[in-house]
């Protein structure tokens, strides 16, 4: 054996108590992590001929980078949707690492890997009060469980048609309603085949809404004359965590021939909480729902869920078959996760969300969703009440959407913007909402506590007055 890999070989405990101390230097210390850095230029490379080894390269990591690691995990990262990281959750990712399982199918030479990947979608179903109708898998994160989801819907719509999309490609033009997807939605229409911009944009609710107008929707489908069509709902939209009226689209599919998908990469998790849980009521008879788990389960990147109704598996199984393994008769009697999404090889994902979900229960997610909500409150209280800032939405859940109050051209807002995340305490990201240009802070991570926001709001007062 060469001997890098022989020495790393004997020392392997050494190189995992090293990285293991390592990361925990991180962990206890993330709440001082600075969360913006001075990105440095690219360099060149060149490979090194002869390697050096798993100590010298954890020396030579620590040196080169590891002063320059945010703490995107950390209390005060609000840009995007960024989740952190629960420790029972670095457990079982550690550990998915570790035993590197690649879950693909329940035959009896199998590995358990597929019985974790089932058992985790059990707890997410039970955590998210669905039905175990649904068929549900991980992929790498919300872009991905759209793509699956909408894959299916895609297939769905063609045999509508009269077609086969999987088998002879795309013909004639798909019905699509939506009033505002998000943007990883229209990536998958593009990357379906479909076109981003082939979508009928329903209205949204009057006022400072972006839910679907129903009455606008109606008339729009009374336009289709009995045609099938696709419809992207969303249960949380990025700039202002708005929710579409899952009880009046329920309805609707009584009377129509719709495929009903819901995006619900962060808003999903309303249902965690009997406070919240309202808005998600209804939406157990979507065909289709995406659920991220890097952001608001709080389990590392990347990992992400779809639920499709087992009713439709046929259609998954056209859509995701493998062309080297073409898979006759029912898909539950010799199920491969292959057949039912877009990778074949697979990380075992399954593992730090059943590791996290195990460890804290309904009660643990409760206090997570709600605590984030809180943090979002307090932070648009101060919004509100303090002369500089203004609210472009009211803070319906955990994003919060605001603007400047003197000034909102693009220059202004992002001057501040920039200035803020400067500060290397907290960090956020810029939006554009109704045609004016604000700012996001989207609460999810289940560190974020009432002294973090007193930091940001001590932080924006002083860059505000020096801008
Ligand atoms: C984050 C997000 C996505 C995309 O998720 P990724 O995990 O980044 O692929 C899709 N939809 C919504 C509503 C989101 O918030």
């Amino acid at each position: 054996m060469e001997h890098f890999l022989k020495e790393d070989l004997i020392n392997f405990e050494t190189l995992l108590e090293k990285a293991k101390l390592k990361g925990i230097e991180y962990l206890q210390h993330l709440d001082k992590r600075k969360t913006s850095t001075t990105v440095p230029p690219i360099t060149n490379e060149n490979l090194n001929e002869e390697g050096i080894g798993g100590q010298e390269t954890l020396a030579q990591f620590k040196e080169k980078w590891e002063s320059q690691i945010v703490g995107a995990s950390g209390p005060r990262y609000l840009g995007y949707v960024v989740g952190g990281t629960t420790p029972a959750s670095i457990m079982g990712d550690w550990l998915a690492t570790i035993y590197d399982q690649n879950p693909q199918t329940v035959n009896s030479q199998g590995d358990v890997s597929v019985q974790i990947e089932h058992a985790a979608i059990q707890l997410m179903l039970d955590l998210f009060q669905l039905p175990n109708d649904f068929l549900g898998g991980f992929v790498s994160g919300a872009t991905m469980s759209n793509f699956t989801c909408l894959g299916v819907a895609r297939q769905w719509i063609g045999k509508e048609m009269g077609q086969d999309f999987a088998k002879d490609g795309i013909n004639g033009k798909l019905n699509i309603l939506s009033a505002t997807p998000h943007s990883s939605a229209l990536k998958c229409l593009s990357m379906l085949g479909i076109g981003s911009k082939n979508y009928t944009l329903i209205e949204t609710i009057k006022g400072n809404r972006e839910a679907i107008d129903i009455q606008d929707l109606k008339k729009n489908i009374e336009i289709l004359n009995g045609d099938p069509f696709i419809l992207i709902s969303s249960a949380g939209t990025v700039n202002t965590a708005d929710f579409d009226d899952f009880k009046a689209i329920a309805e609707l599919k009584e009377h129509y021939n719709f495929w009903w998908h819901i995006d619900g990469a962060f808003g999903g998790f309303a249902a965690c909480s009997p406070k919240y849980d309202h808005l998600t009521e209804g939406w157990d008879k979507a065909d289709s729902i995406t659920v991220d788990c890097h952001k608001w389960l709080n389990v590392p990147y990347d990992s992400a869920v779809f639920f499709v109704k087992k009713q439709h598996s046929k259609l998954q199984m056209e859509t995701f078959q493998n062309s080297n393994a073409p898979y006759l008769g029912d898909p539950s009697e010799n199920f491969n996760y292959l057949n039912f999404l877009p990778e074949n090889s697979r990380r075992l994902r399954a593992l730090p969300a059943w590791f996290s979900l195990t460890a804290y229960g309904k009660k643990g997610y409760r206090y997570i969703v709600e605590n984030a909500v809180d943090m979002a409150q307090l932070f648009s209280n101060f919004i509100e009440e303090n002369d500089s800032f203004e609210l472009l939405a009211p803070t319906r859940l955990n994003n919060v959407c605001f603007t400047l109050k003197s000034d909102t051209s693009q220059a202004k807002v992002y001057s501040f913007l920039n200035a803020l995340n400067k500060s290397e305490l907290v960090y956020m990201t810029p939006t554009k909402y109704k045609n004016t240009f604000g700012i996001r802070a989207s609460f999810v991570n289940w560190r974020t506590s009432a002294s973090d926001i007193d930091i940001i709001k001590s932080e924006m007062l002083n860059v505000i007055s020096h801008i």
